[in-house]
């Protein structure tokens, strides 16, 4: 039978005030209901954003390491169910199970280094100007924290989220992706038995329009950490920054690769068949753009194309498959339009360009991995993001034009350079515009402790990753202690 999930309010598993619910669909088999969820109301989300401010003074008054150990078993629950994880996450979002087994281990990394940092949070004490004084900062949590998520990193971005927001001291209202709110529960009931007090974390079930905009709305929300697309992400900076909610937006990118002439063609090949077909392309750090060198641009094409060929396309459970389905069909159906704007556009169609279909592929939404040749800056496929397998190649004659090339869209997340000179890639790493450069590396590979996120339109200067969050969602506070036994007016009485 297909599981009923709810939401979990206030320490209880409860339904929505609705009473409608929604199905999460296997985007690989479309006759597969994962589960049936709540369709939650703005007030299911009052409900949550109560029960939060109410369990928050006894939280932040919980020691930080007290804290990190809960994330620390939070992690050890992850490692535990990890198999299961990946399987219903491939269920639930299609990705082959390869990746969802590395997105749940980006969760656990993130455990771990939540726990670290549980112990170092770090003030300063800093000199007085003034005899007999103590100056040092601390950091204080915000208070509620609304946190808004996308499908395509079911597990690790919530945790980029959620492990921080709890370890320094804020309770959690949590709006997962209306396609995949099955990890997102798996998620939240290790948070529970790891020992996330009551109130601590709500999740509310649900879409962006109803959900999403009550949580961002909300009076008693203090800030807002959301990774999606830019049009929602823009939305939301300008309502909850007119309330002056603090915001952290990770958003869309047009990731490129640049392949230079004295590159190693094979290992290139590799990364960009990674880059652009990995997670069927809807990664925000996917490849989108390869710019080729003109000296090498026809024998790594024809390399290319026969490499991609050869890709695996079917139900990502199976180990051998090595590209999943597009979430759904809205998905595909915007991905099918790109290519019909990229052929109109005059770019030459060299592989792919149609769903993928024929024996089980019919079962679910699956696109060609497709190229496109001939592409300039200006054309569409080349300036926005397509989210799915389709790589757009443009033709360079050097280094600081592929630069330019690769600078000229309104994105700034990632980036690669391939080549063997090193003088060329510290001149990549300087005049790059995105928030991170791989030399010799694909455009997607994250690490949990270093920063992420992007410059220009991918975001509004927030990192997550790393230290950056904790800075994020703690308030720095400055403390004067004068045991001078005297008024002492700072830059008067000393001058
Ligand atoms: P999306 O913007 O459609 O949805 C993201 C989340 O926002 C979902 O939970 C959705 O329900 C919610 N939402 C939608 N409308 C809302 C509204 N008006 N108010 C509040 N919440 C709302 O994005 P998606 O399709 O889930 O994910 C794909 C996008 O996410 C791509 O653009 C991709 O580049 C981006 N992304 C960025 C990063 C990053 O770190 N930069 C990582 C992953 C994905």
């Amino acid at each position: 039978m297909t599981r009923a999930y709810q939401n979990y309010i206030a320490g209880e598993w409860c339904d929505s005030d609705s009473g409608r619910r929604f199905d999460n669909v296997n985007p690989a088999d479309h006759s597969d209901i994962v589960g049936t969820f709540p369709k939650s109301t703005s007030q299911d989300v009052d409900r949550a954003v109560r029960a939060a401010s109410e369990a928050f003074y006894q939280w932040s008054l919980t020691p930080a390491p007290v804290r990190g150990e809960i994330m620390k078993k939070a992690g050890d629950l992850l490692v535990e169910r990890k198999e299961e994880i990946a399987q219903v996450m491939t269920r639930e979002m299609g990705k082959v199970i390869a990746e969802t087994r590395g997105d749940t281990q980006e969760g656990i990394d993130t455990a771990y280094y939540a726990f670290g940092e549980s112990r170092r949070m770090f003030g300063r004490t800093v000199p007085s100007e003034l005899p007999n004084k103590y100056n040092m900062t601390t950091r204080m949590p915000l208070g509620v924290v609304g946190v808004i998520t996308p499908w395509n990193f079911p597990l690790a971005i919530p945790t980029w989220k959620l492990f921080p927001a709890l370890t320094c001291g804020n309770t959690v209202v949590f709006k997962s992706a209306t396609d995949t709110p099955a990890t997102a529960t798996t998620f939240v009931e290790i948070l529970l038995e790891a020992g996330v007090p009551s109130g601590v974390v709500n999740l509310v079930h649900g879409g962006g329009s109803e959900v999403g905009e009550a949580l961002v709305d909300h009076q008693d929300i203090a800030a807002i950490s959301f990774t999606g697309s830019s049009a929602v992400g823009k939305r939301i900076h300008s309502r909850a920054g007119g309330e002056l909610k603090r915001v952290s937006l990770e958003l869309g990118g047009k990731n490129a690769q640049i392949v230079m002439d004295d590159a190693d063609l094979d290992l290139a090949l590799e990364g960009v068949l990674w880059g652009a077909f990995g997670t069927t392309g809807q990664r925000c750090t996917a490849t989108s753009r390869l710019i080729l060198h003109k000296k090498i641009h026809d024998r790594f094409i024809e390399m290319l194309e026969a490499a991609t060929s050869k890709l695996r396309l079917g139900n990502g459970l199976d180990e051998e498959v090595q590209v999943g389905p597009v979430i759904n069909l809205g998905a595909r159906e915007n991905i099918h339009e790109y290519v019909q704007i990229g052929k109109k556009e005059g770019a030459q169609l060299i592989l792919g360009g149609e769903p993928a279909t024929g024996g089980d592929l019919d079962k679910g939404t699956f696109y060609q991995p497709t190229i496109f040749t001939g592409v300039i800056p200006g054309m569409r496929i080349h300036d926005e993001e397509i989210f799915g397998p389709v790589l757009s190649v443009i033709e360079t004659v050097d280094l600081s034009e592929a630069i330019a090339i690769l600078n000229a869209t309104q994105y700034g997340l990632s980036s690669s350079l391939y080549t063997q000179r090193i003088d060329a890639a510290f001149v990549a790493m300087r005049d790059i515009e995105c928030g991170i450069t791989y030399i010799n590396g694909p455009t997607i590979g994250a690490e949990c402790h270093m920063p992420f996120g992007g410059a220009k339109n991918t975001g509004n200067g927030h990192r997550e990753g790393g230290y950056g969050p904790y800075d994020f969602f703690s308030e720095t506070k400055t403390i004067y202690v004068d045991y001078s036994g005297k008024l002492q007016r700072a830059q008067i009485d000393n001058r």
